[in-house]
């Protein structure tokens, strides 16, 4: 898609599955599963959108990284994990090398957004798959990310993280950065303490990849906010505000899990409803 100045390429990298409740919160199943459908395990299907951004100045700005290809066979089993679409293959599709992307925009690292951090290579031994890029991250996602509690264990695994740790690999940043013009980081917590959202704006036109703000369409509701949510109250209020700021911008709302829908723009519906409208991409 071509965006002002900037090109938008809409990469995706393999889809899995989340426990159905624990992603909507505090609301009960009769409600949510109105909007999406859970399988026998009270799973829903979430895929992994990483938007690559192109810039006149020569950047390519990939935002996070999907599952990668780490997965025992119990990950595997736990998370659906299913191996198509391929983020490296998407990139392949547009005549792009993991070598070409410049920076690597993390918006937290969770096992489901920085996967393609590290590969296995034919000995076993974890390397990196971006060697030029630049990766970027909020300063107070590494102290987590480095040595997580029992709550967030399961959601920091080390061979995504630890490596380019250990080789000094990650560039942090306070609050907010310009990676590119019109192309900002911008940090909003809420689902982790150091989560970001990108603001992208060129020719007029604004976007916003809202992260895990809004991870699908179903999340548009405010008090739709995941269970998986360290600081909750953070997340109702950057999404209320986001989503006020991309309805009065008639901006592109970029979404991060929703399998259907890489983009939709909302408007307000009656009694305040928020409503969507998907884009193509
Ligand atoms: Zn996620």
């Amino acid at each position: 898609m071509q965006f002002g100045d900037l090109e938008i390429l809409f990469l995706r990298d393999g889809a899995f599955k989340l426990d159905g409740g624990a992603m909507f919160g505090i609301v009960p199943k009769p409600l949510w599963q109105k909007e999406v459908t859970a399988d026998e395990r009270n799973r829903m299907v979430l895929s992994c959108n990483c938007p690559l951004i192109r810039t006149p100045g020569g950047e390519n700005i990939l935002i996070d990284c999907g599952l990668g290809r780490k997965w025992n066979e119990k990950q595997r089993e736990i998370y659906a994990i299913s191996e198509s679409p391929n983020l490296l293959e998407d990139l392949a599709a547009h005549g792009l090398k993991p070598g070409d992307v410049t920076i690597l925009a993390h918006t937290h690292l969770h096992l489901d957004h920085c996967g393609w951090n590290t590969k296995l290579d034919a000995n076993g031994k974890l390397v990196e798959v971006f060697p030029n890029a630049r990766h970027v991250v909020e300063r107070r996602e590494l102290g987590p990310a480095r040595k997580p509690n029992e709550i967030q264990r399961g959601t920091y695994l080390e061979p995504n993280i630890a490596p380019l740790d250990a080789a000094g690999r990650f560039e942090p940043f306070d609050e907010r950065l310009e990676l590119a013009p019109g192309v900002t980081l911008f940090r909003t917590g809420g689902h982790t303490i150091g989560h970001v959202c990108v603001r992208i704006e060129s020719g007029g036109r604004k976007a916003i990849f809202i992260g895990e703000m809004m991870p699908t369409v179903a999340h548009r509701h405010l008090p739709w906010v995941m269970a998986y949510d360290l600081f909750p109250l953070e997340t109702l209020e950057a999404k209320r505000a986001l989503m006020k700021e991309a309805i009065r911008d008639d901006a592109l709302v970029l979404l991060n899990h929703d399998p259907n829908h890489v983009a939709v723009k909302l408007k307000e519906g009656e009694r305040g409803k928020i409503e969507y409208e998907p884009v193509e991409a």
